[in-house]
C-alpha cells in the first residue's frame, strides 16, 4: 500500500524546517488564498490549506469574498496581491462562480506566485520540463512514487483522464522520468485494453468502481486520484480497490492516498 499519510507527514517535516530556516535568515514566507462564495467543499479545502501553513510555518491570509463579487472586483485583489511582498504565492480556490470567467483570473496572479501552477505560463513550463511550479495533485502522486522507489523509466504508463490540473499535467511528469505515457479519455476506444498494457495506471475520472481487476495487468502500480462517494455514501476513489489490491504490486487507497499529498505539495 502506498501510504499518502505517510509520505505526506515525512514532506511536511522536511518542509518546516526549511521555513524554520528561511525564518533565521529573515524571511518570512506568505500564501493568500481566496475563496469567493458559499462552497461548502471549497470551504473545507481552504481551512485545510490554512492548517498546512499553519503547521508548518508558513503565513496564509484568507481573502473570503461573497458571492456576488464582481470579476473586475476579484481581479483589483489579485492585482494587489501581486504586488505585495509579504505574499509569496497567490491561491484562488476553484469553482468560481458562474458570472466570473476563470480563466482570466487565472491569467491575473503573477506567474511567480501562482502556486497552483495553473497560468498558461506556468502550463507551458511544465511542457517543456522545466519548471518552479507544479499542480499539486500530480507532484503528489510522483513524490509518492518517489517515496517508495518506483521507477516509471521505461515503464508504460496510462494516465485515464485529460484535465488541465491532473491528467494532462499527470502525463508531462511521467514522461518527464522518462514513462512511455498514454493518456485516455471519455473518447478512447477500447479502454479496457490500453489499461492492461499498463505497467503504471493512474485513474482520475471521478467515478466510483471505474477501474476493476479484468482492466489491471498483474503486477501493476495503480494510483487512484479519484474522490467519490460510494453507493452507500462512504469516500472511494475510481479503483475497485478490494478486487485491483490483489494484482497491483502498489496501490494508493482512498482514502490516505492521493489525497494527503495535494495540500502537503502546495506547501511545498
Ligand atoms: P474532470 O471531470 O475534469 O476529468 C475527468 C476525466 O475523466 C476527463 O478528462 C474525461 O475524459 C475522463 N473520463 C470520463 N469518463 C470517462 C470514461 N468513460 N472513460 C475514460 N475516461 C473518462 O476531473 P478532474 O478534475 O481531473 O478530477 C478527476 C478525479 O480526481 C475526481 O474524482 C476529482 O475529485 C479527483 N481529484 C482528486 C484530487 C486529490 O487531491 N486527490 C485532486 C483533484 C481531483
Amino acid at each position: 500500500i502506498i501510504s499518502g499519510k505517510v509520505v505526506s507527514q515525512a514532506k511536511r517535516e522536511e518542509l518546516k524546517n526549511r521555513v524554520a530556516q528561511l525564518n533565521v535568515q529573515g524571511t518570512e514566507v506568505g500564501l493568500a488564498v481566496i475563496i469567493v462564495g458559499n462552497n461548502s467543499a471549497s470551504r473545507v479545502y481552504v481551512n485545510n490549506k490554512k492548517k498546512g501553513c499553519e503547521e508548518i510555518g508558513v503565513n496564509s491570509y484568507e481573502y473570503a469574498l461573497p458571492e456576488e463579487t464582481s470579476q473586475s472586483e476579484l481581479l483589483e485583489l489579485i492585482e494587489k496581491l501581486n504586488g505585495d511582498d509579504k505574499v509569496d504565492g497567490i491561491l484562488c480556490q476553484l469553482p468560481l462562480p458562474a458570472h466570473i470567467d476563470e480563466q482570466a483570473v487565472i491569467n491575473s496572479i503573477n506567474p511567480q506566485k501562482d502556486v497552483d501552477a495553473f497560468h498558461p505560463f506556468n502550463v507551458g513550463h511544465i511542457m517543456i520540463g522545466d519548471y518552479t511550479f507544479l499542480p499539486c495533485t500530480p507532484a503528489g502522486v510522483m513524490e509518492m512514487l518517489k517515496f517508495y522507489n518506483i521507477s516509471v523509466k521505461g515503464k508504460k504508463c496510462v494516465v485515464i483522464g485529460r484535465s488541465n490540473i491532473v491528467g494532462k499535467p499527470m502525463a508531462m511528469l511521467l514522461l518527464k522520468e522518462n514513462g512511455t505515457v498514454e493518456i485516455c479519455h471519455s473518447g478512447t476506444a477500447n479502454l479496457k485494453a490500453e489499461c492492461l498494457g499498463a505497467d503504471v495506471l493512474v485513474a482520475a475520472v471521478g467515478k466510483a468502481g471505474f477501474v476493476t481487476a479484468d482492466m489491471v495487468k498483474e503486477g501493476a502500480v495503480v494510483i487512484d486520484v479519484g474522490i467519490n462517494r460510494g453507493a452507500d455514501g462512504r469516500l472511494c476513489g475510481d479503483v475497485c480497490f478490494d478486487e485491483v489490491e490483489k494484482k497491483a504490486s502498489f496501490i494508493t487507497p482512498v482514502p490516505g492516498g492521493v489525497g494527503p499529498m495535494t495540500i502537503t505539495m502546495l506547501l511545498e
